[in-house]
């Protein structure tokens, strides 16, 4: 083969889908593995894309997105439409930050376990990535450990919050943290919330907070909180100065977002999600309860979709553990190591509460043999 970009090359597959993929070879087996809602989008937004190409929005939308969501996202944010630009999903989001920051060895603090993307970008961007370990601290972020990873080099932070994998909202002696290692120096924060809409109450978080504006770069999606995974839309907001040049970026790759997909967006902004939301939180609790009584150890998971399961003391790997739960039991969760963190595993609950039901049940009795 032609060589390729040196930072491709380092680049790794993503550990959730390859786990998904050996769960789908075996029959029956419980997928607890991708964070895919299983709603259907609601109606109202399907339809309004419907509506929305019959009324003839096929052609390219302005490269940062059609005004009337950017004013509708600016409303949500109390931000200016002129800080706003829609993006491919929250990935999107995160590549166009990222790669419009960083360059070639700069550092990026990022909590961790974390969710692979933000290792793929950072490599593509031929950046480094600075973990913070954060399983000794409950997974909140802690002064004494995040401190002393600040350097000249320290570019951006990524922080996510509600968590994947460990569900876990960072406290406010988190924020706290981040907010003293950062403020005042030429470091973009990197706020990745793509599961703050599926809360259901206010969470603590720095994007309001008016220090920080300077260095915030804020990363949503309309993927979870409307389950439009699908659809690929979410947005990126930042200074507006910033902004302005990460658009010639944004516009270089994508030009825009297909249009009549962005135009049934502002319909989701006016949807009422507590249902999905309340679902969620339920099934939380479920999964919980079950897991405690198995005697298993876990942050408790307050936001998101996910539980991350302490799974040390049965002396497998997390991998060799996922692999003979799928080959075992029939149900599949994602190991730990997919996110940098040995000795747990991920367990998704936004799929039917049958299927969660059947997949603990499977857990509980593969626990019982090992
Ligand atoms: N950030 C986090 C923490 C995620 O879990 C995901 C999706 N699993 C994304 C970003 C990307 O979301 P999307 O591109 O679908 O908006």
């Amino acid at each position: 083969m032609i060589p390729l970009n040196e930072n491709l090359s380092r680049m790794r597959r993503s550990g959730i889908r390859a786990y998904t993929e050996l769960a789908r070879a075996v029959p029956d087996c419980v997928m607890l593995t991708i964070g895919e809602p299983e709603f259907a989008t609601p109606q109202p937004i399907r339809q309004a894309a419907w509506a929305a190409l019959e009324a003839g929005q096929t052609h390219y939308a302005p490269n940062a997105g059609l005004l009337e969501l950017r004013q509708a996202i600016a409303r949500q944010e109390g931000r200016k439409t002129s800080e706003i630009l829609v993006t491919v999903g929250a990935s999107g989001a995160l590549f166009t930050a990222l790669l419009g920051v960083l360059n070639p060895g700069d550092q990026v603090i990022v909590p961790i376990p974390a969710f692979p993307l933000y290792e793929s970008i950072i490599t593509m961007a031929g950046a480094e990535l600075v973990p913070l370990d954060t399983s000794g601290d409950g997974f909140q972020i802690r002064e004494a450990a995040l401190l002393p990873l600040v350097t000249e080099k320290t570019k951006a932070m990524v922080l996510n919050s509600p968590h994947n994998p460990t569900g876990v909202v960072y406290d406010r002696e988190s924020l706290a943290a981040v907010k003293k290692a950062l403020l005042g120096k030429p470091i973009f924060l990197v706020s990745d919330q793509v599961y703050q809409g599926l809360c259901l109450g206010e969470i603590p978080s720095l994007a309001k907070d008016p220090d920080l504006q300077e260095q915030l770069l804020l990363c949503q999606s309309f993927s979870k909180p409307y389950a439009m995974t699908g659809w690929r839309v979410g947005y990126l907001a930042g200074p507006e100065e910033v902004m302005g040049r990460l658009l010639l970026l944004s516009a270089a790759e994508i030009a825009s977002v297909p249009t009549f997909l962005q135009a049934a967006c502002v319909t989701a902004l006016e949807t009422d999600n507590a249902l999905m939301a309340e679902t969620y939180a339920q099934r939380r609790e479920y999964v919980c309860r079950r897991l405690r009584a198995m005697g298993l150890d876990f942050p408790r998971p307050e936001g998101a979709f996910y539980v991350f399961v302490n799974i040390a003391r049965f002396g497998l790997s997390s991998d060799e553990f996922c692999r003979r739960m799928i080959r075992e039991a029939g149900v599949a969760a994602v190991p730990g190591s997919c996110f940098g963190t040995e000795g747990y595993l991920r367990l998704s609950y936004c799929c039917a509460q049958e299927a969660l039901e059947k997949g603990l049940d499977r857990m509980e009795a593969f626990l019982k043999r090992l």
